[in-house]
């Protein structure tokens, strides 16, 4: 797995909870979604009712889950936290949701990925506060009605678009995460050092941000590889030249690629002369299976201007040829 892949492995989860933020004032970044939930939150509070279930869209590694720990703390509510995939079966969302106490906050991480039954039972259920609990099996099965206490659903889905509108349309509000600005990773990777004890200065907090993909998971990441570096060769202090040495190390270049980032982008302008060349045979020449190519590496490079799609495959822009130090090519692409 990349240092530069946005999602997390279940061990890096642990590590990671001692970085987040938890309340919402100390939330970087993303200044319109804080506004928003700020007076969603506070309008519910001085009702004094639970608030609107709220379904928070955006990449991974952006802080869904980080808002919707932080949602759970400002109105003093519980947290439940589950995932579209963990729940197999509605009978897995039933328990789930009997065992709701009043005002709790129900977490579904990836809640694009439901079961279909289970996305039937939680529209019921976040609409008219009901669930049907099945009782027994086969033809003596019986329906319960059940009536649950109000609480508030936060989901969080990476592509809110694969959402059937039904369920899309049972949230009050919802709130579009983007990348951050370089600024806002820069007091990101700022904060997290000052909660690893870890001394750093401005241009060393600069470097990890620029080549952290928008992406606060991967900065905190990326913080602490540089972290690890200071500590081994140096006197712990990260200062630049700590923090490119060891993104160095990692293969982690300026512009954020790693190294299969990299290899697409010679390939493409060294051995097809830029392109257009297909998926298959840029993935066969690069050693890469073509799904890997599509989603771990082309994305990013699409993103941020490196490599863009045509009917024809995939070709090079004058951005690729010159990141690799290279001249584009007098063929009248540019
Ligand atoms: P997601 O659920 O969108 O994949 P997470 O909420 O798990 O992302 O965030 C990933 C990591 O990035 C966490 O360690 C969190 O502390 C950090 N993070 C995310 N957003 C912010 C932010 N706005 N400010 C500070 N740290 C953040």
């Amino acid at each position: 797995n990349s240092i530069v892949n946005a999602s997390a492995s279940e061990s890096e989860r642990a590590v990671e909870a001692a970085l987040r933020p938890r309340k919402l004032t100390d939330f970087i970044g993303q200044p319109k979604v804080c506004e928003q939930l700020e007076l969603v939150l506070t309008a519910a509070q001085n009702r004094g009712v639970s608030p609107d279930h709220v379904l928070l869209a955006g990449p991974p590694g952006l802080g869904k889950t980080t808002l919707s720990m932080i949602i759970a703390a400002e109105l003093g509510a519980s947290l439940r936290l589950t995932s579209g995939p963990a729940i197999q079966h509605a009978g897995d969302l039933a328990a789930i949701l009997s065992s709701l106490q009043e005002g709790d906050v129900l977490f579904i991480d990836e809640i694009h990925r439901l079961a279909r039954t289970a996305e039937e039972m939680l529209y019921l259920a976040m609409e008219d506060f009901r669930v049907d609990v099945i009782v027994g099996k086969g033809p003596g099965a019986t329906s319960i009605p059940l009536t649950l206490p109000p609480f508030t659903v936060v989901g969080a889905t990476t592509r809110s678009g694969l959402l059937p509108a039904p369920l899309r349309d049972r949230f009050g509000f919802t709130a579009h995460l983007e990348y951050y600005d370089a600024a806002e990773l820069q007091k990101v990777v700022e904060r997290s050092a000052r909660l690893l004890e870890t001394e750093i200065d401005v241009e060393a907090a600069a470097e990890i941000a620029g080549r952290s993909r928008g992406t606060p998971r991967i900065a905190n990441r990326l913080l602490r590889r540089v972290v690890d570096f200071a500590q081994v060769h140096g006197n712990g202090v990260v200062d630049r030249a700590a923090a490119q040495a060891a993104l160095t190390l990692f293969e982690v270049d300026p512009e954020g690629l790693d190294r299969l980032d990299r290899a697409v982008l010679e390939t493409l302008c060294t051995r097809f002369n830029g392109g257009p060349v297909g998926l298959t045979t840029l993935a066969i020449t690069v050693g890469e299976e073509p799904e890997t190519v599509e989603t771990v590496a082309e994305p990013y490079l699409v993103r941020e201007g490196f490599v863009i799609r045509t009917t024809r495959g995939r070709a090079a822009t004058r951005k690729a040829w010159e990141h690799l130090g290279l001249i584009p090519p007098d063929n009248g692409m540019f």
